[in-house]
């Protein structure tokens, strides 16, 4: 795979401004006047790679994301403590951003623990709407209510409870309209925190990985008003990824299909099936960020499925 060796290059520090407490215009001045130099939005993805020093862009992709150099330390910054900023992955930001839900609207985040993509997702929501927030790891839960008050997030319901046990049909449910869902991979994609057996994990743990992640997704499609959902892991490998998100749709026959995600991407989904190329993949060595996989489906002829 391409960006995982060890010629891939440094990803930088990205920082995500949490508009529920503050604003972008707000943290760059911060950031000014502790000593850092602003240099604008950049043009580029090279425009990140040259980032060195007290210096810091706005990124190019992500309107609410800042890039500083990597290895950048904020984990005792005022602004990080407080929750006005929330240290994640460009590429983390991706599957909230591109499932986009509108203002006011129901959202399931099916494994959603520590949480840094549900509060992406109430600050889209403007904390309005409803998100059902599910994992079942216990400790990962009590580190994510931690992290979701000190981001201010309110819209929230948090269940320890597993995903493919929750109802479809649970009125509860009736109007959730979007899901992410980020669940657990090999985490190849994350290579700089891996043991190396990890980065590269054998055929069966594949394998049982793969499994889990079609039951899953193929339980989360069907929820009766979903429109959109988003798949994503930090996995490298075709089996967790592109051959998850095929394998499901078939199933399902013609009932959701791929969106072209994020057109101007310019990394793409590998070739293993025809529109593949519709899911986007990221990379240390082609988009300076984690290795990381987004699909985004949608439910076909929605507006005669959906009552609105
Ligand atoms: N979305 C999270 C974030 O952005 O902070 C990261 C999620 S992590 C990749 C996957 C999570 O899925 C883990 O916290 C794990 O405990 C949880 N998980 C695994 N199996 C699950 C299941 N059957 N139902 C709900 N959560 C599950």
């Amino acid at each position: 795979e391409s960006g995982t060796g060890p010629e891939a290059p440094q990803v930088p520090r990205y920082v995500r401004v949490n508009v529920l407490k503050t604003r972008v215009d707000d943290v760059v001045e911060f950031f000014k006047r502790q000593g850092f130099a602003f240099l604008g939005t950049a043009g580029s993805v090279e425009d990140l790679k040259s980032l060195s020093g007290k210096k810091f862009l706005l990124d190019l992709h992500l309107p609410e994301l800042l890039v500083f150099p990597p290895q950048t330390d904020f984990h005792d910054n005022r602004l990080y403590t407080s929750g006005h900023i929330i240290l994640q992955d460009k590429a983390s930001c991706l599957p909230a951003f591109l499932l986009s839900p509108s203002a006011g609207s129901h959202v399931i985040d099916a494994c959603a623990a520590p949480g840094n993509k549900t509060s992406h997702l109430a600050a889209i929501l403007q904390n309005k709407g409803c998100i059902f927030a599910f994992d079942v790891d216990t400790k990962r839960l009590a580190t994510m209510n931690t992290m979701l008050t000190r981001a201010g997030v309110t819209s929230f319901k948090l269940a320890q409870q597993d995903f493919l046990t929750v109802d479809p049909h649970d009125p509860k449910y009736s109007k959730v309209k979007y899901i992410l869902l980020d669940p657990s991979c090999s985490g190849s994609g994350m290579v700089a925190r891996l043991p190396l057996e990890e980065a590269a994990p054998s055929a069966e743990r594949l394998q049982a990985l793969s499994g889990f992640q079609r039951r899953i997704l193929s339980h989360a499609l069907r929820f009766p008003a979903v429109q959109r959902l988003v798949y994503s892991t930090c996995s490298v490998h075709r089996e967790e990824n592109e051959d998850v998100v095929h394998a499901v749709l078939q199933e399902l026959g013609s009932a959701f299909r791929l969106v072209n995600a994020f057109p101007s991407w310019p990394c793409r989904g590998l070739a293993a099936f025809p529109g593949a190329e519709c899911c986007l993949r990221a990379s240390p060595a082609d988009t300076l960020t984690q290795g990381f996989f987004v699909a985004v489906l949608e439910r076909c002829g929605e507006e005669a499925a959906v009552p609105s």
